[in-house]
């Protein structure tokens, strides 16, 4: 079994038995442990000077090598091109997005810099796996500093439909660096759809039944994975959960009343500003509602540094208050908008008293948090999941309640239909979701990730 080197902008320095790590560092870190291997990436940091050396802990048969950023690189890397171009265009909001040349040199220079620093940990047979939008140029910095082995990329967010795409300011220079790699993993089918209708028709490319694209005088291999949780362990932790003081502080809260719950890093991506409007008009066109229902938001703010997400975190107090003010009464308050985190397992138990579980993201590469809302549930009592025609999870879960998250009626339309759902027909709709993702865990999305990463090299060879 070949050794695994991963590559991601961060790296979760946690052993596999520490519950708070996320699902995708459990499934990362059991893959590394079975292989032996590395974990390369920023270690959250800035640095004076631009030849910082990178910090190595061991860890058994696991390296972590972490290194910090030079400033002032990292704020027009990470703040600037990461998250102002290119997080904005490829979720669709070419409204926010923000060029700047000086970005993408810098985020150039830092994916030089990464493959540098981790060149002298390669040998010859080892799998490499890169992670993210931050890092898409990496793979063509070590292909050309002359590494042989198979390099892997899975993109997190969504890829964007052409037109879209055409907008970003060295775009060939950017999708010219994802062919440099052996596989290139996306979320969803109309990610990968979206790539060969670039591939086709603005690089003059070709895309063979194989799966197999020639662009840009290079052959990658792209298909679609779609990342998933850790389903058994949720299922087991919502479970435990319930029978801890924070759910049953929350439970009685409740007062008996329908808890209708939303769980998102606060980021324009997630359509809270629509869902809060949508919940609005729960209210105003299903009276029955009032005093019935309690709304509860968790929304983690997340970077802080950006002003678009300045702006979005004033545009939801202002629409919560709004609602709070209009609706509440002296013994009800209708939202209830929390600015802060929770971990995994207190939110499975939040989840499972969820009569409904609103994830409505304008756009999303999977979310996460739907797979975990239905895994959490209660099998003889289940709650409804209203989702996102334009999140992943929707391709997965066809069973939730669909919806278009920008129709404020649509949302509160499916709502109501989730609230007043028969138990019979939750219970038809949540076994249908809960096999997908028993079947479809973030151990397969690994598994097969890793096994197609493994015969690329053959497949582009036939090709
Ligand atoms: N999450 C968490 N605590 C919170 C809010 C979110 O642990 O207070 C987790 C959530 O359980 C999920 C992840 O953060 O696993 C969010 O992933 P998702 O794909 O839904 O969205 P992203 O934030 O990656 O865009």
């Amino acid at each position: 079994m070949k050794r695994l080197i991963v590559v991601s902008n961060r790296v979760t320095p946690s052993d596999e038995g520490n519950a708070s790590a996320g699902g995708l560092a459990v499934a990362v870190l059991a893959a590394l442990k079975q292989r032996g291997g590395l974990w390369f990436g920023w270690n959250g940091e800035t640095c004076q000077g631009t030849d910082p050396n990178p910090e190595i802990v061991k860890a058994g048969s696991l390296t972590f090598a972490t290194l910090p950023m030079p400033e002032p690189d990292f704020d027009l890397y990470y703040n600037g091109y990461a998250n102002r171009s290119l997080w904005p265009l490829f979720h669709y909001r070419t409204d926010l997005a923000f060029f700047d040349h000086n970005f993408f040199e810098a985020y150039l220079r830092i994916n030089g810099l990464f493959a540098t620093k981790l060149l002298p940990f390669l040998q010859e047979d080892d799998l490499i796996w890169i992670h993210d939008y931050h890092l898409i140029p990496m793979g063509q910095h070590l292909r050309d500093a002359g590494m042989k082995q198979p390099i892997g990329f899975f993109l997190h967010t969504p890829f964007p439909a052409m037109e879209i795409l055409l907008t970003l300011p060295n775009h060939k220079s950017l999708i010219k660096s994802l062919c440099a790699y052996d596989l290139v993993g996306f979320q969803s089918t109309s990610d990968l759809r979206a790539f060969h209708d670039y591939i086709i028709h603005e690089a003059g490319g070709e895309i063979f039944e194989s799966g197999v694209v020639r662009a840009f005088g290079r052959t990658t291999l792209a298909r679609v994975f779609a990342i998933s949780i850790d389903t058994k362990t949720i299922a087991q932790q919502s479970i435990r959960a319930i029978r801890t003081k924070a759910v049953n502080r929350l439970s009685k809260s409740l007062n008996e009343r329908v808890l209708v719950i939303g769980v998102d890093r606060l980021d324009y991506s997630k359509g809270l500003a629509q869902r809060f409007r949508g919940y609005e008009r729960l209210l105003k066109h299903y009276p029955e509602n009032l005093n019935q229902v309690v709304f509860l938001q968790i929304a983690p703010p997340s970077r802080t540094e950006v002003p678009e997400y300045v702006d979005i975190r004033h545009e939801l107090e202002t629409l919560a208050g709004n609602i709070n003010g209009y609706f509440a009464e002296f013994d009800w308050i209708p939202v209830r908008y929390l600015n802060k985190g929770y971990t995994m397992q207190r939110l499975a138990g939040f989840y499972r008293i969820g009569r409904v579980g609103l994830v409505t993201p304008l756009r999303d590469g999977m979310n996460l948090v739907a797979k975990e809302f239905v895994a959490a549930q209660n099998p003889a009592d289940p709650g409804v999941l209203v989702l996102s025609r334009f999140a992943g999870a929707a391709q997965e879960l066809t069973e939730a309640l669909i919806v278009n998250p920008f129709d404020v009626d649509d949302l509160s339309n499916a709502i109501q239909r989730a609230i007043t759902m028969p138990l019979e027909e939750r219970r038809k709709r949540w076994g249908a979701m809960m096999e997908t993702l028993k079947k479809n865990d973030i151990f397969s999305w690994r598994d097969s990730f890793l096994s197609e990463l493994e015969k690329a090299p053959a497949t582009l060879e036939g090709a």
